[in-house]
């Protein structure tokens, strides 16, 4: 059996990742998503189990003392974590299975996991990140200046992602991200048990 893709996006907050990743998973439902574990409070419009799991501080240092993580990183005064069981097993079990972590999170995944593809969400300008920030309305003055000080670090790291989709119009985004998995999937090492196969090997 062919092994599972791992597929790591990364994008500022305000780039609109998480309108186009629901959009994505309604095109590609097979794709699983990695939830991740995280300490921050859960807001209005988020379900428990659904992009995240919301553990306390102490649980998370239990994961992180019984290397229960892929990566984790600390981020605006809380722990965000990737739980490395479903991640190996997706992959193992040939599925692919998409984490969405932030720049650093997917330099540490890219060096445990190398033959992963890592795409970084853009936003088409400084300007529009802005404006998305402030309309969410859930957050303080100073935390979205927090938010988009990161925001431009991470910017400044896309150029270590093998592919770049910007999110100006949203049906396009989706689509190109979409032919990023379907050129993926036609790479030669994710067809080497099919060739081997035809040559009856
Ligand atoms: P938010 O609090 O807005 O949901 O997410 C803040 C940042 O945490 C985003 O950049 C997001 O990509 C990142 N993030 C979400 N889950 C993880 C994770 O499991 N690990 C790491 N390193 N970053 C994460």
């Amino acid at each position: 059996m062919n092994k599972g893709r791992l597929f790591i996006v990364s994008g500022p907050s305000g780039s609109g990742k998480d309108t186009l990743l629901v959009e994505l998973f309604k095109l590609c439902p097979e794709i699983k998503f990695s939830i991740s574990s995280i300490t921050r409070k859960m807001r209005d419009n988020e379900l428990p189990g659904e992009k995240y799991n919301f553990i306390s501080k102490e649980e998370f240092e239990e994961m992180i003392k019984n290397d229960q993580l892929l990566e984790y990183n600390y981020f605006a005064d809380n722990y965000y974590g990737t739980p490395k069981e479903p991640v190996i097993s997706a992959i193992e079990n040939g599925d692919d299975i998409l984490v969405e972590v932030d720049v650093n999170g997917a330099a540490k995944i890219r060096k445990s996991l190398p033959e992963c593809t890592s795409i970084f969400i853009l936003p088409p300008s400084i300007d529009a990140l802005k404006a998305r920030l402030l309309c969410r309305g859930t957050e303080s003055e100073d935390k979205i200046r927090q938010r988009l000080s990161y925001a431009l670090g991470e910017i400044e790291r896309a150029f270590e992602y093998d592919y770049v989709v910007i999110n100006d119009d949203l049906d396009k985004a989706v689509a190109d991200f979409a032919d990023i998995i379907r050129l993926d999937r036609l790479r030669t090492d994710r067809n080497i048990q099919f060739i081997n196969k035809i040559l009856n090997k």
